[in-house]
C-alpha cells in the first residue's frame, strides 16, 4: 500500500493537533487507500473552524469558506481542509438550507454519501469507521450512510455519484440504495448540469461502465438531464469505458435527426470543439471507400483522433452508428498512409493565396479558398508534386473560376 501522499500531508494534521484540534484524512483518499488503489488527492476534515484554520497556517485560500473549506498551501501543494460539519434541512433536493460547523467527527461523517466515503483515518493510520464502510468495501457494496430514501431525497446528485462509483469499482448497489435511486431519480432535474457532468465524465470512463450505464437507462435518468433528454438513450448500449466527449459525439451521429444543443451541457468550449470534431470524423468514415479517400481522411482528421475513434469500433458497430469498411480503415492502413502523406497541413503547401491571385490575375474572393482546397487534395492524391512551379502549372490547367 502506498502511504506517501498521506505522509506528505501529515504535518498539516500535526499542526492542527498541536493547536488542540482534531484532524483526519477522509473521503476518497481513505477509501482508495483501503482498496489498495492509487490516491490522487487528499481531503482533510477537522474540528477547527475556517477562522481557526486560517489563523494556524501561514498560507491559506478561502475557496469554500461558507461551507467550511479552506485550502492550505503547504510545500507548494494545496490541501482541502474542511471543518467538521453537519447539514440542516434540504428542500430543493440539492443543497442544505444551512450547514453547521460541529466539533464532532461522527456528525461530519454522518452527512457523507456512502459508507465507503465516510471513513476517517488519523495520523497513525488508525481507521474511524462508524458505518461499516470497510465491511462494505470488502463485500463490494455501495450503501448510503443512513436511509437511502432520505439521503437521495436530500441531494439527488448522490444517485449519479453512486452510479459513478459503481462504474469505477464494479461494486453492487445494496437493495435499499438501489430502490432509493429508483424512487428519486426525477429529482436530478433540480441539479445544476455542471455537477452532473463532473460525475458523468468519471462514470463513462469507469471500467465497469456497462452495469452502471444500464442502471442509468433502467432509471430513465437521461430523461431528466438537459441535452440527453432530447435523445432516445434506450437505443444506446455502452459496454466499454470511453471519454464523455466520445459518448456525446457517437450519440449525435447515431441520432442525427435530433439536434441536441451542446450549450445545454454548459461544458467548456474545448469540450464542445472536441465533440464537434469527433462527430464530423465519425460521420465522414462511411465515405472512405478507397486508399485515396483514406489519405485525405487521415490528412484532414489526423492519425491520433482516427485511431482513438477506432478503439471504440465495437461501440460504433453495436450501436449501428456508421458502417466502416474494416479493410480500408484500420490501424495498419492508417499508419501506412501517414508515412506516405506528402504534406501534413496546409501550412506545408508550397503555394499560397497570394501566389494564386497573381497566377490567375483575378481579384481575391471566395474562389481562393476553394482553389487551395482543390490543390491540397491534388497534392494528397499525388496528382501534383508540392513544388511551387509544378503547383502553378497545375493551377493554370485545373483551377476554373
Ligand atoms: P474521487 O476519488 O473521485 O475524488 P471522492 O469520494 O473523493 O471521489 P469528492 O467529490 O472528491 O469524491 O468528495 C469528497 C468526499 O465528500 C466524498 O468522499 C464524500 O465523503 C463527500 N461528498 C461528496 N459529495 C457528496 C454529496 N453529494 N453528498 C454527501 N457527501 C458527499
Ligand atoms: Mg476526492
Amino acid at each position: 500500500m502506498t502511504k506517501s501522499l498521506f505522509e506528505i500531508a501529515k504535518p498539516i494534521l500535526k499542526q492542527l493537533q498541536a493547536h488542540q484540534f482534531e484532524a483526519f484524512f477522509v473521503g476518497g483518499s481513505v477509501r482508495d487507500y483501503i482498496m489498495d488503489k492509487e490516491i490522487h488527492d487528499i481531503d482533510i476534515t477537522t474540528s477547527a473552524t475556517p477562522d481557526e484554520i486560517e489563523s494556524i497556517f501561514d498560507k491559506t485560500i478561502p475557496i469554500g469558506r461558507d461551507h467550511g473549506t479552506i485550502n492550505v498551501v503547504y510545500n507548494n501543494d494545496q490541501y482541502e481542509v474542511t471543518t467538521f460539519r453537519a447539514e440542516g434541512e434540504y428542500d430543493d433536493h440539492r443543497r442544505p438550507n444551512e450547514v453547521f460547523f460541529v466539533r464532532d467527527l461522527y456528525e461530519d461523517v454522518k452527512r457523507r454519501d456512502f459508507t465507503m466515503n465516510a471513513i476517517a483515518m488519523d495520523i497513525d493510520y488508525q481507521i474511524h469507521d462508524y458505518f461499516e464502510g470497510q465491511k462494505d468495501i470488502q463485500n463490494r457494496i455501495i450503501r448510503t450512510v443512513g436511509k437511502a430514501d432520505e439521503r437521495f431525497n436530500e441531494d439527488a446528485l448522490r444517485i449519479i455519484r453512486g452510479l459513478r462509483f459503481q462504474s469505477q469499482f464494479g461494486f453492487s448497489l445494496e437493495k435499499e440504495t438501489y430502490e432509493g435511486m429508483y424512487a428519486h431519480i426525477a429529482d436530478i432535474a433540480h441539479l445544476s448540469i455542471e455537477r452532473i457532468i463532473v460525475e458523468l465524465k468519471k462514470l463513462t470512463l469507469g471500467r465497469y461502465v456497462a452495469q452502471s450505464f444500464s442502471n442509468l437507462k433502467d432509471f430513465e435518468a437521461f430523461k431528466y438531464i438537459p441535452f440527453f433528454k432530447e435523445y432516445d438513450i434506450s437505443r444506446f448500449m455502452l459496454e466499454m469505458p470511453l471519454p464523455f466527449e466520445m459518448f456525446v459525439a457517437l450519440l449525435k451521429v447515431q441520432q442525427p435527426a435530433i439536434d441536441g444543443k451542446l450549450a445545454a451541457l454548459k461544458i467548456s468550449n474545448n469540450d464542445k470543439r472536441r465533440i464537434h470534431r469527433l462527430e464530423q470524423l465519425v460521420r465522414y468514415m462511411p465515405q472512405v471507400h478507397d486508399k485515396d479517400a483514406l489519405k485525405l481522411f487521415v490528412y484532414d482528421y489526423g492519425k491520433e483522433d482516427i485511431l482513438q475513434v477506432l478503439t471504440y469500433l465495437d461501440v460504433i458497430n453495436h450501436n449501428d452508428i456508421v458502417t466502416i469498411s474494416p479493410l480500408i480503415i484500420n490501424t495498419i492502413t492508417i499508419n501506412e498512409v501517414v508515412q506516405q502523406l506528402p504534406i501534413i497541413s496546409r501550412k506545408e503547401l508550397n503555394i499560397n493565396g497570394k501566389d494564386l491571385i497573381q497566377t490567375m490575375d483575378v481579384p481575391s474572393g471566395a474562389w481562393v479558398k476553394i482553389a487551395l482546397r482543390q490543390i491540397e487534395c491534388a497534392v494528397i492524391a499525388g496528382d501534383v508534386k508540392n513544388i511551387k512551379e509544378d503547383l502553378i502549372e497545375w493551377v493554370k490547367r485545373h483551377v476554373k473560376i
